[in-house]
């Protein structure tokens, strides 16, 4: 996984209207076409304002959604993402390399093991704010949920975002959102007892608001605070190569599970 982090960092701050956010969109699209998913890209408008008190342009991103072949969408199923645009100051190692690279190896490991319950994997475009003292964010997952009809809606059991997964910490933090049910979050840590200590809280700063805002239980793993965040030196060395394999077995864990 750092060989991937390494490999998204070093193309750079990746602000979600950039030709940057397209090399990192392009690279997760073929890391996921390799381990044998239908990939599509699909565009997402993002507006001009300011991101971590930078001005940044209108433009276009993507979401990378990627389906195990067969995939029927109006059927149960669980929805696995990551974002991939960072702040204009940040080559974001830690957010949020670290989220998408974990996710491109469970994806890994669930197309040679597929569970009971098929998984979308989508790495979202435009996460990060651009306004509205920081109100206005997650463009790309709330495009994606706004694609979705009823019945799709209906099928998504639960929604996992992995977001800033790699900074060294004794528990892996597995949030809901304030005033949520805390069910899904309570299942991901009963399921990953055995594997890796976690922790509950509470956030409401990544792309699973999106899907729990329609009705979709949701949950963030990933949060541990970092003297680097949003900063030039959210760099590999942030990166914890055994808080990247806990937090992916909490994942892999909850994906063994669902039945
Ligand atoms: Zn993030």
């Amino acid at each position: 996984m750092l060989g991937g982090i390494r490999a998204l960092a070093a193309i750079g701050p990746r602000d979600a209207a950039s030709r940057a956010s397209d090399r990192a969109a392009a690279y997760v699209a073929g890391r996921l076409r390799a381990s044998g998913y239908r990939v599509t890209l699909q565009p997402v408008a993002v507006p001009a304002g300011v991101s971590w008190g930078v001005r940044v342009p209108a433009g276009t991103t993507v979401d990378v959604v990627a389906d195990p072949p067969g995939l029927d969408p109006t059927k149960p199923h669980v929805v696995v993402g990551a974002h991939l645009d960072t702040v204009p100051q940040s080559p974001g190692a830690e957010d949020n390399a670290s989220g998408l690279m974990v996710m491109a190896e469970v994806a890994r490991m669930t197309r040679q093991q597929p569970g009971a319950l098929p998984v979308r994997f989508v790495a979202f475009g435009a996460e990060e704010a651009r306004g509205g003292n920081g109100t206005l964010y997650a463009f790309g997952s709330r495009h994606f949920v706004a694609g979705l009809g009823a019945p799709e809606r209906r099928a998504v059991r639960g929604m996992v975002a992995l977001d800033r997964v790699g900074v060294r910490a004794t528990a892996v933090p597995v949030c809901h959102v304030a005033g949520a049910d805390p069910s899904l979050a309570d299942a991901i840590r009963r399921a990953a007892s055995r594997v890796a200590a976690t922790r509950a809280c509470l956030n409401r700063a990544s792309d699973h608001v999106s899907f729990e805002r329609v009705g979709i239980p949701a949950v963030r793993i990933g949060s541990v605070p970092y003297a680097a965040y949003h900063s030039s030196t959210d760099v590999p060395a942030v990166v914890d190569r055994g808080q990247l394999a806990r937090s992916g077995a909490v994942l892999w864990a909850w994906i063994r599970s669902l039945r």
